[in-house]
């Protein structure tokens, strides 16, 4: 088995990596993990650019666990930089199982990040995945022990690099010498790594879902919202997002159906209301948190009277007209009763 299976972010490091082996005819296969909390990525067309097929697969459930409790701790924000590449070279050995491939390959370059590139995290993340001499890190091979993959002749280690350290000189001056005509940023870009994000990402790993009722349903669909709109908690443990912007709006669109209900204005400018349920119909108690919201949000260009929406559901979209909230329920039109969980 003399193939490879290289786990490509998208970046630079991981794109230069594969272009490296490719060079000296060594045949991989690209494995992009996909995170609900990672940036758009380039991963396609970078497999395209160096000529390398390539699978993708969500980093799963198993994912949200680690994030929750995990075993090394977390970096600077919520990122749990370790555990998380555990996670990710255990899922490269199944699929190297999977593709008869032999070796697993990445970007890293020793000392650049400071959790989970330094060499005693190396050497815990190979040996808690079971990954011991399998992985080959081709920008900072010299600097490490030989693996399986030099051994055996697969590749010449004379022809691989001993970088170490946080520049990025050394990749972008060889990324030119090798022709590579498109430049992927640096890093990947994880939110998990944005202090911003902390207390989001905090608060929804600390939630109990399954006693809020979703026993079963994956939380992966409502992680890939965390990223997008205002989000706001209520004491009744109601979770309401509300789009900031066309994009957001866009974003929440395509992602909300599966995890609860959203109102989109008709006729009349504002927000994309969201709100998190398990529930297809809507309720009184939704119908007053989207009045509320739409009018709180909508920029004072929200008609008094009732409201025609769309209605958006996992089952499709419905006209939907919600009334005017009681004279009891009429704070919900300030922005004062929307206090948002986290900083905005
Ligand atoms: S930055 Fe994000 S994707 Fe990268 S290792 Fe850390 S948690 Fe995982």
């Amino acid at each position: 088995m003399s193939k490879g299976v290289l786990l490509l972010s998208g970046g630079l490091d991981s794109s230069l990596a594969g272009l490296i082996l490719r060079n000296m005819g060594v045949s991989l296969v690209a494995l992009h993990l996909e995170s609900p909390f990672g940036c758009d990525s380039m991963a396609e067309k970078m497999a395209s650019e160096i000529g390398v097929p390539l699978v993708a697969r969500p980093k799963g459930e198993g994912f949200l666990e680690i994030l929750a409790k995990p075993k090394y701790g977390y970096g600077s924000a919520m990122n749990p930089c370790i555990d998380c590449r555990i996670h990710m070279f255990a899922m490269g050995k199944a699929f190297m199982e999977e593709v008869g491939a032999s070796f697993l390959v990445t970007g890293e370059v020793l000392g650049q990040r400071p959790m989970s590139q330094k060499k005693r995290s190396i050497e815990a993340i190979d040996a808690d995945s079971g990954m011991e001499g399998l992985v080959l890190r081709p920008l900072s091979a010299k600097l490490l022990p030989e693996t399986l993959p030099e051994k055996k002749g697969i590749v010449d280690r004379s022809r691989l690099f001993g970088w170490a350290g946080r520049s990025r000189k050394p990749q972008m001056a060889l990324a030119r010498r090798l022709g590579l005509s498109v430049m992927p940023s640096p890093a990947g870009g994880c939110l998990l790594t944005d202090s911003h994000f902390k207390e989001r990402v905090g608060d929804f790993v600390a939630i109990d879902w399954q006693e809020k009722g979703r026993k079963g349903a994956s939380r992966l669909p409502v992680a890939s919202l965390l990223r997008y709109g205002r989000h706001f908690r209520f004491d009744e443990g109601e979770w309401v997002i509300v789009g900031r912007d066309q994009s957001d709006n866009r974003h929440l669109e395509d992602h909300i159906r599966t995890s609860g209900v959203a109102f989109r204005p008709d006729g009349f400018d504002g927000p994309l209301v969201c709100i998190l349920t398990t529930e297809r119909e809507v309720s009184s108690r939704m119908g007053e948190l989207a009045t509320g919201a739409l009018h709180a949000f909508g920029g004072g260009k929200v008609p008094s009277g009732p409201l025609n929406v769309t209605v958006l559901t996992g089952s499709g979209e419905r006209p939907f007209i919600l009334p005017p909230l009681t004279p009891d329920r009429s704070h919900l039109m300030k922005k004062d009763a929307w206090m948002p969980l986290w900083r905005q």
